[in-house]
């Protein structure tokens, strides 16, 4: 199979843990005897510099031509003041548009060998693997009538929660999809008891099922499923819910599992004819700074997301299950870095899971 893959590494630590994504994607490619058709593009600060643009032409140009991205990390302290349009993570956000990615995808998953770096006790963590969907270009954070008006007393803030029956039933769909490749349940978090907008979610959401007779469907309120989380996160397995649901309880979600740089994300929209997802896949963590350059950055949140890419984008899905236990491998046998406890560098951390790989 060819595999068209743009590769955007960003600023500080993204450029480091790209290139390990990068390694092991070389060595899976070569391994299954698939045809990796790599290029290299600007977003972020680097391309402010270089061409005046976090988001130059030529990135959308080479965005469009890929089957997937993968991404680094974006933004440079030189920039915390600058305004919105000259700002790395205005790149973040462009590229998003232009592809129509409308979910993100996080993946929740408890190692044993990091089950002390879990803020949870150890006996809830077994057998935790979920993936947290959360719809990305609606709701609460898009809505319209939205801003701060009037004077005094009067003075008073508006956002507007609104969902429409094709937003919710694409996002849906997904889940459920999802779902067909896992464990086959599917959780849909909203606040139906108050809100009108998830009632219309939830029985949307209900119409979509009956599409999918093999997949089991629960619906948790967003306070319950906040609680849920954390009393008895092995319970899920993909959990679907609205933008600011998911803002919120894919953070929660993140920090079940100990280290930051651990985690990947999808950003995926539009689904081929032949099943595959566009998409964008990137480590959940920022670019840094303090450690950029050092050589000591967790790669296992750009590699999980490579493994991502294999599965989503290219539907590669014995290639995606190889990444991710080759990872597991090296965090049991302790070739991590700094971040896990570890004395491992980057690169050392990068060629560990390659060797896993076999
Ligand atoms: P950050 O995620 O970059 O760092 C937070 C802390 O976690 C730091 O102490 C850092 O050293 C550590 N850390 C992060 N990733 C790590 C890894 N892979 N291995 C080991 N340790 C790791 O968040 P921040 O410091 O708030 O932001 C720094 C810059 O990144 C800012 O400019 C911010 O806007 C940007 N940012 C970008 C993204 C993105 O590109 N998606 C996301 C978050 C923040």
């Amino acid at each position: 199979m060819q595999l068209k893959v743009l590769a955007l590494p960003g600023d500080g630590i993204g450029v480091e843990v790209t290139a390990e994504g990068l390694r092991v994607l070389k060595h899976v490619a070569a391994k299954y005897k698939h045809e990796l058709v790599l290029t290299e593009g600007l977003l972020g600060g680097i391309a402010i510099h270089k061409t005046g643009t976090p988001f130059p032409a030529e990135t959308e140009r080479l965005t469009l031509e890929a089957d997937a991205t993968i991404m680094g990390a974006f933004g440079l302290p030189e920039f915390d003041n600058a305004p919105p349009d000259k700002r790395p993570e205005r790149g973040l956000l462009a590229i998003r548009k232009v592809l129509g990615v409308y979910a993100n995808l996080r993946p929740v998953k408890a190692y044993e060998a990091l089950l002390d770096s879990s803020p949870l006790k150890n006996h809830l963590l077994a057998g935790v693997d979920m993936i947290i969907v959360r719809e990305l270009t609606g709701g609460l954070y898009y809505g319209t009538p939205r801003g701060i008006s009037g004077t005094g007393d009067e003075e008073r803030g508006t956002n507007t929660m609104t969902y429409t029956r094709s937003e919710i039933a694409r996002i849906t769909r997904m889940a459920f999809k999802l779902a067909r490749n896992r464990r086959r349940k599917v959780t849909s978090v909203d606040k139906s008891n108050v809100l009108e907008t998830s009632q219309l979610w939830r029985r949307v959401v209900e119409e979509i099922a009956p599409e999918f007779p093999d997949v089991k469907l629960d619906h948790l309120l967003v306070d319950n499923a906040a609680m849920q989380l954390v009393l008895k996160p092995a319970q899920f397995d993909v959990i679907v819910m609205e933008n600011m649901f998911g803002d919120i309880l894919s953070d929660e979600g993140s920090v079940i599992t100990g280290s930051i740089g651990m985690l990947p994300s999808a950003s995926i929209g539009a689904q081929k004819p032949n099943g595959a997802w566009v998409g964008l896949y990137e480590p959940v963590h920022g670019s840094a700074p303090d450690i950029a350059g050092k050589g000591i950055a967790n790669p296992l949140g750009a590699i999980g997301s490579v493994a991502a890419m294999l599965e989503y984008s290219f539907g590669l899905i014995e290639e995606a299950a190889a990444v991710n236990t080759a990872m597991e491998a090296v965090l049991n046998a302790g070739v991590v870095t700094r971040d896990l406890k570890g004395t491992a560098t980057t690169e050392q951390a990068g060629k560990a899971v390659c060797e896993a790989i076999g």
